[in-house]
C-alpha cells in the first residue's frame, strides 16, 4: 500500500518530535542547570561608588571553578579602596573575604589545594592566585606568607570580570588556591580571611619560645583583629588575657571572646598610668607577652611599657603604612631584652590552619559569629561601606540570598 506523501510527513514529525523529547535530558539548555544567563557584579566606579554591573555568564574553562557567591565580609582594604583608591584599580569588583557553593566545574578540577575532593555544591574559599613562586607553598611551615600574591577582590578588571566577591557569581580560575570548607556555616567562611591573619600572628608570636599556657597576654587594640587574637589565645589554652582598647563596648566583647581583665585607655592619663593599669590587672606583674593590633604608632609606642624583662611583643597592627612611631631603643627594647616580631597576612599552611581554629572555637563555645554586626544585601553595597568606614559596628559583611 502506497504512502501518500502528506502522512510521511506527519509521520517523519511525529518520530522527530520523540526524538526530540528522548535527547533532551542529555543536551541541559543553560537554564536547566539553574545558572542564568548573566551575573551582578558589584562594580567600583569612581570613589565611593558601586554601581550593580550585569554581565554574561563567562565559559568556564576546563580548570576553572564557578562559584555561586554566598557572603564576603567587608575588609579594611576594601574602605581604604572605596574612599581613595590607593591601588589605582578603578572600575573594580572588590571583595577578598568570600564564600560560596560551586555550581559549576571544568573536567580537571578534582581537588582542593589541601587535597580534598571537590564537587558540586561543596562549599569553598579562595586564598590566592598561584605565580609560580615557589616560596609560597602550602607544606613547608618557613616558607613566606602570601602578602603581595595577586587576590580575587583586588584584580584588575578584564573581560570575564567576575573578579571579586562582592558579586552574584565568581569564576575561580585555575592555578588559584581553592579550599573546601564545607563543614564550616557560613559566619565562619566568611570571618576565614581575617582569622588566618591572627593564626599567622600567633603562630609568629611562638617562634619567640616565650608565649606558654600560663603566660600573661595584653592585647591591645579590640576591633576584630584583637578581638580574633583572643579568641585563638583562649583556644590555645592562653588563660590570663588582659585587652586594652578605648571603648568600653568593644571591651565588653573581649571578654565574650575570653579576655579575663581590660583596661580602658580613656580612663588613664599618660603611659605611665596606663601601664600601671595593665601591671595591675596581671595582679602586679607586666605580660610576659603582647600584641599589638591597632594602627596607631603612638600605640606601638605605649606597648613597651606593658611588656616585663625579657617579654614578647609581635606587632600585627600595620597592615598597611600608618606613619613612623618613636620608642626608645634603650629602654624599650635592650635594657628589657624584649624579643620582637612582625607579623603580616598568612602563608597557606596558616590558612588551613584557621578552619580547625573556626571549629575549636565553635566548640569551646566562643561567639565568634557575633562579631559580624551587620549584614548587607548586595544591592546595599555602597552602604555597607560606609557602615565600615564610620566604625560603629565590627565586621561588616554583604550576604547573599
Ligand atoms: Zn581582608
Amino acid at each position: 500500500m502506497a504512502v501518500r506523501e502528506q502522512d510521511v510527513e506527519s509521520i517523519v514529525k511525529q518520530i522527530l518530535e520523540q526524538m526530540a523529547g528522548s535527547v533532551a535530558p542529555v543536551a541541559v539548555p543553560a537554564s536547566n542547570t539553574g545558572i542564568p544567563s548573566t551575573a551582578r557584579v558589584a562594580m567600583l566606579t569612581e570613589l565611593e561608588k558601586f554601581e550593580l554591573k550585569e554581565y554574561p555568564m563567562p565559559e568556564v574553562g576546563d580548570d576553572d571553578i564557578l562559584v555561586k557567591v554566598e557572603g564576603c565580609g567587608v575588609c579594611g582594604t576594601d574602605a581604604h579602596e572605596f574612599k581613595r583608591d590607593p591601588f589605582g584599580l578603578i572600575p573594580v569588583a572588590l571583595g577578598h573575604e568570600g564564600t560560596g557553593e560551586i555550581v559549576k566545574m571544568g573536567k580537571n578540577v578534582k581537588k582542593d589545594s589541601a587535597g580534598k575532593d571537590l564537587k558540586i555544591g561543596d562549599k569553598v574559599v579562595t586564598c590566592m592566585i598561584f605565580k609560580d613562586n615557589p616560596d609560597i607553598t602550602m607544606y613547608d611551615l618557613n616558607k613566606q606568607n602570601v602578602g603581595g600574591a595577586d587576590v580575587y577582590g583586588l584584580l584588575p578588571d578584564d573581560d570575564i570580570h567576575l573578579n571579586g566577591w562582592f558579586a552574584d557569581y565568581i569564576l575561580v580560575r585555575g592555578g588559584s588556591t581553592v579550599f573546601n570548607v564545607s563543614d564550616l556555616d557560613l559566619d565562619s567562611r566568611i570571618l576565614i580571611e581575617p582569622c588566618a591573619v591572627l593564626i599567622h600572628a600567633v603562630e609568629r608570636a611562638k617562634t619567640t619560645g616565650i608565649l606558654r599556657f600560663n603566660s600573661r597576654v595584653a592585647v591591645q587594640g579590640c576591633g576584630p583583629i584583637g578581638l580574633i587574637c583572643i579568641a585563638i589565645l583562649r583556644t590555645m589554652g592562653i588563660e590570663n588575657i588582659t585587652a586594652v582598647d578605648g571603648n568600653a563596648q568593644r571591651l565588653e566583647f573581649a571578654k565574650k571572646m575570653g579576655a579575663t581583665a581590660t583596661v580602658n585607655f580613656m580612663e588613664h592619663k599618660g603611659i605611665e598610668e596606663l601601664a600601671k593599669a595593665v601591671e595591675d590587672s596581671f595582679g602586679g606583674y607586666l605580660a610576659d607577652f603582647a600584641f599589638q593590633c591597632t594602627g596607631n604608632p603612638k600605640a606601638h609606642a605605649n606597648i613597651y611599657k606593658f611588656i616585663r624583662n625579657g617579654g614578647g611583643l609581635c606587632e600585627l597592627g600595620f597592615f598597611i603604612n600608618g606613619g613612623d612611631a618613636q620608642i626608645n631603643p634603650h629602654f624599650d627594647l635592650c635594657a628589657k631584652e624584649i624579643t620582637l616580631v612582625g607579623s603580616w597576612v598568612y602563608t597557606l599552611r596558616d590558612y588551613a590552619t584557621t578552619f580547625d581554629f573556626l571549629k575549636r572555637a565553635k566548640g569551646i563555645g566562643l561567639p565568634l559569629a557575633e562579631l559580624i554586626t551587620d549584614k548587607y544585601p548586595l544591592e546595599e553595597i555602597n552602604e555597607a561601606l560606609k557602615k565600615n568606614l564610620e566604625m560603629t559596628g565590627l565586621k561588616i559583611a554583604v550576604v547573599n540570598k
